[in-house]
């Protein structure tokens, strides 16, 4: 038996940001990790499919955008393996490097899969028990994959069997248009696959901002990805060496033969199975631990935080709900996290990316004194000389004094630009703020700027 006053359970980007948090604070910690390092995000999320982007980027500047730079590039190879290795050496980087913040921070690793025995102790599969002063749940999230579906990492895959799937195929439908399908749809069709995106919702990337949505669609279709909205995905049978799916649409059923399907539909919380309700924590109707402002749950002593305690499923949603908690354990911090400043980011190309409130949302708060403030990536000089002029910024201000509430981003450096608005909002900055400050030209970020000036009626280069 070992005795901390920390122990986390999962050491995804939630969890093991806050055990270096912690151990920053003063206090002993230990986390109880199954698997590698890094969780989902480092080792099969944002940092694989990352690499894996970057190599899709490339392709298109080389093969679609080159010749406008007078590079006709003939004889191209496409090795998709070779990107899948760089990919998994990425991740497997990273996660050595949490091994080595974990030494020098003096958090102990225990490998293995944990189970709380009740508030304040956790055991660890091989009979360590592990008892602490305050436990953090911290184990993420998995696939979702709707019943009947069988997933089986050749013909039909999910994010995590794509990521070590050095195969790229000739034909590959998507289910989900969510940021998981999105990016992988545009990886795959620039590696030389016929992709087509099933996607039930009337947009791509429901609960984004429609016109994000629109501008994204229009770009995947001249890259040559079939979009399907309105389109259920009803099942999928694994036929030869190939998937056949099933869909209907208001037309009625019709069947897509592939030869692999992506299942990128959601995911579910990993709260099954570890003790919680035994312990008292409460789970929503979907599994995830519910929470308070401080990511206490309804067990003394027990916090949870991260994609099992539900809302936006995203690393840096995790990591700061993370250092929040132990901050709140270590009476070091007042303020609870703000999770109107959390962006939301997709990866493909266009990117998108967007921040606090929708344009609808806005429009409902504040009428039609809303200030809206737009300006496209054709006016920017920075954009059309890189030859990636689709896209747009909208910024949202509040009527009375100009103070941000919200902003949407679609274009090339959207993930980039987005950071600019969040620093805005957490100081509860103003248009005009962002007007009085001097932008570098030619830079995108002059697009943020312009959209400012937009909001105040004096645009300059629109
Ligand atoms: P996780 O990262 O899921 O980590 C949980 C950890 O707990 C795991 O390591 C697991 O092994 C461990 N665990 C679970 N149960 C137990 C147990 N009983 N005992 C011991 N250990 C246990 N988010 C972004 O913000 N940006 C992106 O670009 C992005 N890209 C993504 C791409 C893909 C393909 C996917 C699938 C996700 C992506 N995400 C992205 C989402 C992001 O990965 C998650 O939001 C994030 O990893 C959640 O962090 P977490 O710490 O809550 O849990």
């Amino acid at each position: 038996m070992s005795r901390v006053d920390l122990a986390v359970l999962g050491a995804g980007p939630g969890g093991y940001v806050a055990a270096i948090r912690a151990a920053q604070l003063g206090l002993s910690v230990a986390v109880i990790e199954a698997d590698r390092l890094g969780g989902v995000c480092l080792n099969w999320g944002c940092i694989p499919s990352k690499a894996l982007l970057t190599g899709a980027e490339l392709v298109e500047n080389l093969t679609r955008h080159g010749e406008t730079f007078g590079v006709t590039a003939s004889g191209v190879t496409l090795d998709y393996g070779k990107l899948i290795d760089h990919s998994r050496k990425t991740a497997d980087r990273l996660a050595k490097g949490v091994e080595s913040l974990f030494k020098k921070n003096r958090i102990r690793w225990i490998r293995g899969r944990g189970r709380l025995a009740g508030p304040g102790a956790v055991d660890v599969e091989g009979g360590e028990r592990v008892e602490a002063r305050h436990v953090l749940l911290a184990t993420g999230s998995t696939e979702w994959v709707p019943p009947g579906v069988e997933v089986d990492g050749e013909r039909v895959l999910t994010s995590r069997e794509a990521l070590a799937s050095r195969r790229c195929p000739e034909r590959l439908v998507v289910v989900g248009a969510g940021a998981v399908g999105v990016e992988f749809a545009y990886v795959y069709a620039m590696y030389g696959a016929k992709v087509t995106v099933l996607e039930m919702a009337a947009q791509m990337l429901p609960g984004a901002d429609p016109e994000l949505a629109d501008v994204l669609r229009r770009e995947f279709r001249r890259k040559g990805i079939e979009v399907r909205l309105g389109a259920r995905f009803e099942g999928a049978k694994h036929e030869g060496a190939g998937v056949r799916v099933a869909l209907s649409t208001e037309k009625g059923a019709e069947e897509i033969a592939a030869d692999q399907l992506l299942v990128a539909i959601g995911r579910r919380p990993l709260s099954e199975g570890i003790g919680l309700e035994e312990a008292g924590v409460s789970l929503d109707r979907r599994g995830f631990v519910q929470v308070d402002e401080r990511s206490r749950t309804a067990a003394a002593g027990v916090l949870a935080i991260g994609d099992l305690a539900g809302g936006p499923l995203l690393a840096h949603k995790a990591s700061e709900e993370g250092i929040a908690a132990v901050e709140f354990l270590a009476e070091r911090r007042t303020l609870p996290l703000d999770h109107a400043t959390i962006p939301s980011c997709i990866y493909a190309q266009p990117q998108v990316a967007w921040i606090g409130l929708g344009e609808a949302q806005a429009r409902e708060r504040f009428g039609d004194e809303l200030r809206v403030g737009r300006f496209p990536f054709t006016a920017s000089g920075k954009a059309l000389a890189a030859a990636h002029s689709a896209g747009f910024v909208k910024i949202l201000a509040e009527p009375r004094f100009g103070q941000i509430v919200g902003a949407h981003v679609v274009g090339a450096g959207a993930t980039e630009l987005v950071a600019e608005i969040g620093l805005a909002m957490t100081l509860e900055a103003t248009t005009s703020e962002i007007a009085a400050t001097c932008h570098a030209h030619p830079t995108l970020s002059e697009a943020i700027l312009e959209a400012a000036l937009a909001a105040e009626e004096r645009s300059i280069n629109f």
